[in-house]
C-alpha cells in the first residue's frame, strides 16, 4: 500500500490587521489672532519734528555717570549733539581739544546748574552717549 503524501492542509487564512483606533483628525488649532490693537496714541511731542533726541526713561540697570562740576576751561567747545530743548535738563555731547564729553543743563527757572562728564576719547564717550540716550547711563 502506497499512502500518498498527506499535504499539510494549512489554513491560509489571510487575517488582515484591521487598523483600529484610528486617531480621531485633530482639531485644527484655532489661530490666536490678536485683536486689531488700537495703537495708543503717542503724545504730540514725540511726532512733532520740532523735538529733538529725548533721552528713555531709565534703565533699572544703569551706569552711573560722575557728573563733575563744570569746569569751564577756556578752550573751544563744539556741541556734536544734544537732547531735546523742551526738558528742563539738556545733554550735551561736546568735543573739545580732540576729546568728547556731555554736558548735562539742569535747568531750574532762570538758573542753570551744569556738569560735565570726564573728556575721554572719541568713541568711548559717543558711546556712553548712546546709553544715556538709551537709559542705561545717568
Ligand atoms: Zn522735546
Amino acid at each position: 500500500m502506497i499512502t500518498g503524501g498527506a499535504r499539510p492542509s494549512g489554513e491560509q487564512g489571510r487575517s488582515r490587521p484591521v487598523p483600529r483606533g484610528a486617531s480621531a483628525p485633530r482639531s485644527a488649532s484655532a489661530k490666536v489672532r490678536g485683536s486689531a490693537k488700537t495703537r495708543a496714541r503717542r503724545p504730540a511731542e514725540a511726532e512733532s519734528p520740532y523735538h529733538g533726541i529725548h533721552v528713555a526713561p531709565l534703565q533699572p540697570e544703569h551706569v552711573k555717570i560722575r557728573w563733575l562740576k563744570d569746569t569751564r576751561r577756556c578752550d573751544h567747545v563744539r556741541v556734536r549733539r544734544h537732547t531735546c530743548d523742551c526738558k528742563s535738563t539738556i545733554y550735551e555731547l561736546c568735543h573739545a581739544g580732540g576729546l568728547m564729553f556731555i554736558r548735562r543743563t539742569i535747568r531750574e527757572g532762570d538758573a542753570q546748574i551744569a556738569h560735565e562728564t570726564e573728556r575721554l576719547i572719541t568713541a568711548r564717550m559717543e558711546d556712553l552717549w548712546m546709553r544715556l540716550i538709551l537709559g542705561q547711563a545717568r
